[in-house]
């Protein structure tokens, strides 16, 4: 049997479904068999920040539901457009952190390269929903500068890959990349925060798993997934490839009112993905960016809700209860030790 290889004037089954990702708020109420009374307000909440969920994301969805824990991260809501006060566009700092073309330098010993600004899906709680991509994240086609300030931080040891979503971009670029990393010689770790794996799983394919199985770096990918229903068959096989093939895996999650408040389910997620070789690592509080008021759970009911789960999963499946505040040296643990 010959093996098939995919060329370089090919497109990869996961850019396809990347590409036919659904984008306009009526085909998603008609695909989920939701109210069309819905319309108005995800169309207006759409134009100020785009509606994008790839299929295999909604077939995961419940129909007719929606209150679904996996439809409120997706579904535009006319409440994304009202001011809140003590909310902004910017709530980690990203804007100050910027070290140079590409480059946010928040944290010792790590240095995080924005390489792209596209996303497999559009959570709608997204701390960088205003994000100026178009002007501070890697240039397409020049990452000198980047790559310079990483050989010249000789106190780097790990290089995060972070956007958008860096596994939106196409393998032989990110390929290239990491030969420049292997070649930059205190660096010893590269991580990627992705969603992919879990929006579209079919994106761990055997070009992904080749550069990354080239790397000298020990890789490491943080998956975000807030909720256990997100976690089907094809999303175990792709962790699965990649734990088999080295990769570290952890998740972090957001605490998200109607998504995720609840102790039982967060401990059901716990439990799912250490079944699936993935430690929970950070539970965040919702970082506080304008549009996205009506997911806060407040640091009270947090702390409430967190202790009853550290009482229901083993102390290695707590992941860390952490807010991120401006100009901080690290992510802040609500609870210390
Ligand atoms: S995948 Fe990450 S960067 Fe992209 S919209 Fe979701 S939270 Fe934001």
């Amino acid at each position: 049997m010959i093996a098939r290889t995919q060329g370089p004037w090919q497109t990869a089954p996961w850019q396809r479904q990347l590409a036919e990702a659904v984008s306009d708020p009526g085909e998603l109420l008609e695909i989920l068999e939701l109210d069309p009374g819905l319309l108005g307000p995800a169309r207006a909440a759409s134009e100020a920040f785009r509606l994008k969920v790839p299929h295999s994301f909604l077939r995961r969805i419940r129909r007719g539901d929606p209150c679904d824990p996996l439809l409120r991260q997706v579904l535009p809501l006319g409440a994304e457009l009202l001011v809140t006060p003590g909310f902004c566009r910017d709530p980690v700092g990203d804007m100050a952190a910027r070290a140079t073309a590409g480059v946010l330098h928040k944290y010792r010993g790590r240095a995080l390269l924005m390489v792209t600004g596209a996303c497999a899906v559009h959570c709608r709680y997204c701390f960088r929903r205003h994000f100026p991509y178009g002007e501070a994240s890697l240039p397409g086609r020049d990452p000198t500068a980047a790559l310079d300030y990483l050989r010249a931080g000789t106190d780097i040891r790990e290089v995060i890959l972070s956007g958008g979503d860096p596994l939106a971009v196409p393998d032989p670029r990110l390929s290239w990349l990491s030969e420049r990393f292997d070649d930059i010689p205190h660096l010893q770790r590269l991580r990627i925060h992705s969603r992919l794996p879990v929006m579209i799983p079919e994106r761990v394919d055997g070009s992904l798993l080749a550069w990354l199985g080239r790397s000298r770096l020990r890789p490491v990918l943080v998956v975000h997934i807030n909720h256990p229903q997100e976690i089907d068959g094809p999303v175990q096989t792709a962790l699965q490839r990649l734990k088999t093939a080295g990769v570290e895996l952890l998740n972090q999650s957001v605490l998200l009112a109607g998504v995720n408040d609840d102790a039982q389910v967060l401990a059901e997620l716990s439990e799912k993905l250490f079944d699936n070789c993935v430690l929970p690592y950070y539970l965040h509080l919702l970082d506080r960016v304008q549009g996205a008021a009506h997911f806060e759970v407040k640091e009270p009911r947090a702390l409430e809700l967190y202790g009853r789960l550290r009482a229901m999963v083993s102390g290695y499946l707590l992941p860390r209860l952490v807010r991120e505040q401006p100009g901080a040296p690290s992510k802040l643990p609500l609870l210390p030790g």
